[in-house]
């Protein structure tokens, strides 16, 4: 099958090379980020892919930033230690001022700055983030930002924040998508300035943090766009996000069917490969067909993201079939390297663990079912 964007999948491929599964499996093993291996992506340039020439970086699209995804997931990776810069980037690019963008792109298209981190998610209200209930209030020159927020990915490894937060309280909004605004929140400021950081040991080497704003004071100039129009902003991101993490999915799925597939080939059992049995062949089929279904999906989100087009339905169905689809090869990945799927060095119980994740985030499956169900078919809303 051929495959689109081949020089960047070269390019991916070869940096991926020099971070062989030892590498992960170490850094996973020690709980630790994978700074090295970030850095090289930096470095080469491949982290400030969505910024456009004139602030340094390569100007490429959505559908190029996904295939950088997919390949680190594919070659035994996880892009989910890096992939908040690729989707937090759309936000600034599409809602930021002019004097945002000159401020904040050149230093992270030289690597100097990373904006790794959004701060949506919070612990009452989860994924009914409408009534989020941290605040940010004017006073003179500056936000005052109080309240809570839970899950906030890749803090220690991230300079920069996009924050959501109220900004006009739920009961004098016409609409409760209305009256929330976003942030670029600096972090090196915030943290022990009026923000505390709590990490979140999880089962995958996912570096995650409770964050507890007190009295949090951001400068008026960090509003990104307008105020009030958060929601709709931060919506934007979450498309990109969910079609990244499609692709990244889709990474891990060719990644899973590629091992299973030698290894069912050479393991002989009852005197003949296990693989020349179907009942072991069906199910490895059978992700496969899920995962290429669920790329032709990936790359319309990326097409119609690019066009700058509504997207939320592809975004959000590409994420869907993706996620379940990686789930199935992981499924089949353990199960036919019997006992061995277990054992650390063999890799998939790390990539196991990494791509279950993403049922639950950035949005679980039953939210996404729940979208389709009442935005694409027009059923009654049912919250
Ligand atoms: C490792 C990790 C990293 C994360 N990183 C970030 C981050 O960087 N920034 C950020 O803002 N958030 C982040 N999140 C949060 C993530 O987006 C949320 O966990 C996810 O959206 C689900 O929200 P919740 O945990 O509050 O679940 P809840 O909203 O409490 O839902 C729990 C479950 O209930 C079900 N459910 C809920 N409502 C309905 C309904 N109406 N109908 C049917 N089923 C329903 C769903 O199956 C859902 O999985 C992260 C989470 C994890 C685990």
């Amino acid at each position: 099958m051929t495959e689109k964007f081949p020089d960047i999948r070269d390019g991916v491929r070869a940096l991926c090379a020099g971070f062989p599964p030892e590498y992960h499996r170490k850094v996973d093993a020690e709980r630790g980020y994978p700074e090295a291996f970030v850095d090289a992506l930096t470095q080469a340039g491949w982290m400030a892919a969505l910024i456009p020439q004139e602030f340094g970086g390569s100007g490429l699209g959505l559908s190029e930033a996904s295939v950088i995804m997919e390949e680190i997931n594919a070659s035994g990776g996880n892009a989910g230690a890096c992939h908040g810069q690729m989707y937090n980037m759309g936000t600034l690019l599409r809602h930021g001022s002019a004097q945002q963008k000159q401020r904040w792109l050149p230093p992270i298209a030289r690597g100097e700055l990373r904006l790794q981190s959004m701060g949506v998610t919070e612990p009452s209200t989860g994924t009914d983030t409408t009534k989020i209930k941290t605040t940010a209030v004017k006073r003179g020159e500056r936000w005052v930002v109080n309240g809570q927020k839970v899950w906030i990915s890749r803090i220690q490894h991230s300079d920069l924040m996009i924050l959501l937060a109220r900004t006009t309280p739920l009961a004098e909004v016409k609409k409760k998508s209305e009256g929330m605004s976003i942030f670029l929140v600096d972090l090196r400021d915030a943290i022990g300035h009026g923000m505390t950081v709590r990490p979140i040991p999880n089962m995958v080497n996912h570096e995650t943090n409770e964050l507890f704003f007190e009295n949090l004071e951001i400068p008026a100039e960090n509003l990104i766009g307008d105020e009030g129009l958060g929601f709709k902003y931060i919506l934007d991101g979450l498309n990109a996000e969910r079609t990244l993490i499609a692709a990244e999915c889709i990474g891990d799925g060719r990644w899973f069917i590629e091992k299973v597939s030698a290894y069912v080939k050479d393991r002989v059992v009852f005197g003949r490969p296990i693989g020349q049995n179907q009942g072991v062949q069906f199910p490895i089929a059978e992700a496969h067909i899920e995962i290429e279904a669920a790329n032709l999906m990936r790359w319309e989100a990326c097409r119609l993201y690019d066009a700058h087009e509504p997207c939320g339905a592809q975004a959000n169905m590409a994420k869907y079939l993706a996620a379940k689809a990686s789930w199935e090869a992981a499924n089949a990945a353990i199960q036919f390297h019997g006992g061995f799927g277990f054992a650390c060095e063999y890799d998939i119980e790390r990539k196991f663990r990494e791509t279950r994740l993403y049922q639950v985030a950035p949005i679980s499956t039953n939210l996404i079912l729940s979208y389709v169900a009442e935005h694409v078919l027009g059923l009654p809303r049912s919250f």
